[in-house]
């Protein structure tokens, strides 16, 4: 077998034990980790281990989540084809790409302007050109391209910030790890109603990396 059938066998038990075998049942997200190479968005050395069940070390100091992880936030955001998406902390790029295969467009923002160049030539070299990849803090967002339905932070913060929350569509959702230490927090999920107000819920515990800027740490 060749390297990328390899890849690929590798990826659909991904799918089938960690994701499919774990309860997640949305099938277009089932259907998009099923497409995404993930041993493209993680350094050289770390290839081997890609579709291991286990975050992975990307430079700057950052994490590329657990792949059971992007799958559970994603679907907890329930979307569609004619969405659009605003992701904080692009870091590899891997999310956005999973996330480019289920909705319509997907702006993603990054505070390491080199994590920025390492998700875009991956996102470009691989043809995701659904994925717009911004540099700054997304803590404010990406206003220019609001309102989103779905928003997904991808770093722990102290509290959902107040500007995502203004970015969000009536109806919309966003999904983000919440606490008080930053080292642990729950996912939450935050559902702008259509009657006015915000639902809230708290979804699992959970162990990102620090959401860092104005409405962050
Ligand atoms: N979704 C990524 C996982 C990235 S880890 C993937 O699939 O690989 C979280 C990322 O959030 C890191 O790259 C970190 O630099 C970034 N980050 C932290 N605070 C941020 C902020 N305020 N704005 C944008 N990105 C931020």
């Amino acid at each position: 077998m060749d390297e990328d059938a390899r890849f690929a066998a590798a990826r659909e038990r991904m799918v089938a034990d960690q994701i499919a075998g774990r309860g997640i049942s949305d099938a277009a997200v089932l259907r998009a980790m099923r497409l995404v190479p993930r041993q493209h968005f993680v350094p050289e050395s770390e290839r081997p281990y890609a579709y291991d069940d286990t975050p992975l070390p990307i430079p700057a100091h950052q994490t590329i989540s657990q792949p059971y992880v992007v799958a559970y936030m994603i679907a907890a955001l329930g979307l569609g084809p004619d969405d659009r998406v605003l992701e904080v902390g692009a870091g590899s790029g891997y999310a956005a790409a999973v996330l480019s295969r289920i909705v319509g467009e997907v702006y993603t923002v990054e505070r390491h302007p080199e994590l920025v160049d390492y998700a875009r030539a991956r996102l470009a070299a691989l043809g995701y050109d659904n994925v717009h990849v911004h540099q700054g803090d997304g803590t404010r967002g990406w206003p220019e391209h609001a309102p989103y339905d779905g928003i997904i932070v991808a770093a722990g913060g102290p509290a959902v910030p107040e500007s995502l929350r203004a970015q969000m569509a009536v109806g919309g959702r966003l999904v983000m790890p919440v606490g008080r230490s930053r080292q642990q927090q729950h996912l939450v999920r935050v559902t702008r109603r259509a009657e006015g107000g915000m639902r809230e819920e708290k979804l699992a515990p959970v162990a990102f990396v620090p959401l860092i800027g104005d409405e962050g740490w």
